[in-house]
């Protein structure tokens, strides 16, 4: 009922009097702003209110008009909770003052440290793995080895890439600037972009419809889709490779949610976020998108499990937000379009 209330204070009156009347507040729904699709999030708010008897209500949108919106909406919001992608958004959302930190241990237990904020304000609930994907006819595994060997002019008019444009690679390239510094990720990313065999696309799984075609032999891409389009495809001659495996791991982002800074149902909200962290909804969360759950005592999906396991990347996931607008200056200077 509160929900409906931010637009009107006449309304608004009324409603707090029910609210208080009823003493129902925290019993009310959440309201959640979520840049994943209702496919991707409904299972798991239908089993919390089976658990928990709270309602949840959900809007979907790209991450951009959802942030946009919380920020015009102020303190005015509906919203309790924004769920979406990348850490570099997420991030975004909370220099932006739209999200507010949560003490809670079963979220510190349940999620790992470097996949969460340090000061509280989001919590990765899904782990998304950022690799190489390469032609199995014209590929061996053991050409391959880390990102930065993409660069090698062995690879010339052999790369295929996403655009730059694209957050998943702007925090690749910011968490290459954490580990390896300005100067020596600039010098890799001229390499990628002197190595490219057409330009830079405008998705994935295209990159990978090249790479299987022959038109290059190699991309980086997301594993769920390289999942998504081996089940449509399973004959295509695309495979795996787990990169920088001697040294500091697979790029790993997030999936991910915070409770935003003028929620209603803040206690609600809170309880619907350790619910997502838990064994059961971290299957759902993970599974229907062929990612890895966050939670690290949870088995990945059977589909997921086949690609083998590999090393993740440590390092905290904030720093892609961190470095993101250094990021997108040194793609632009190294001719990334
Ligand atoms: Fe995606």
């Amino acid at each position: 009922m509160a929900r409906l209330c931010f637009k009107h204070y006449l309304i608004s009156m009324l409603c707090t009097i029910t609210v208080l009347a009823t003493g129902t507040s925290h019993a009310e729904g959440v309201v959640v702003y979520s840049a994943r699709i209702e496919q991707l999030i409904k299972p798991m708010f239908d089993a919390f209110t089976k658990e928990s008897g709270i309602g949840v209500k959900f809007v979907t949108d790209k991450e951009g008009p959802l942030l946009a919106r919380l920020k015009a909406e102020g303190k005015n919001t509906p919203a309790d909770m924004l769920i979406t992608v990348d850490a570099g958004n997420l991030w975004e959302a909370a220099r932006e003052g739209l999200l507010k930190p949560v003490e809670s241990k079963i979220l510190e237990s349940n999620i790992p440290a470097y996949l969460r904020d340090p000061e509280n304000q989001w919590f990765g609930l899904s782990v998304r793995a950022r690799t190489i994907i390469y032609n199995t006819r014209r590929v061996k595994p053991g050409d391959l080895s880390t990102y930065e060997a993409l660069a090698d002019p062995k690879w010339k008019g052999r790369l295929c890439l996403r655009t730059s444009k694209k957050v998943y690679n702007q925090s690749l390239v910011a968490m290459m600037i954490a580990e390896l510094g300005e100067a020596k990720t600039e010098q890799i990313i001229k390499g990628w972009v002197a190595n490219l065999a057409t330009d830079p696309l405008s998705d994935e799984t295209r990159a990978m419809e090249f790479v299987a075609a022959g038109k290059c032999d190699v991309t980086i891409a997301n594993t769920y889709y390289y999942g998504r389009l081996m089940q449509k495809k399973p004959s295509l001659p695309l495979a795996i490779f787990w990169p920088n495996q001697a040294g500091s791991g697979v790029h790993v982002n997030i999936s991910g949610a915070g409770i935003t800074r003028y929620a209603h149902n803040a206690p609600g909200a809170l309880k619907l976020l350790e619910f997502l962290s838990s064994e059961k909804a971290q299957n759902l969360f993970a599974d229907v998108n062929l990612e890895y759950p966050a939670n690290p005592g949870v088995p990945v999906d059977p589909v997921v499990a086949a690609w083998g396991s590999f090393k993740q990347n440590p390092i905290n996931v904030k720093k892609a937000g961190e470095l993101q607008a250094e990021a997108v200056k040194l793609m632009d200077r190294a001719g990334y379009k």
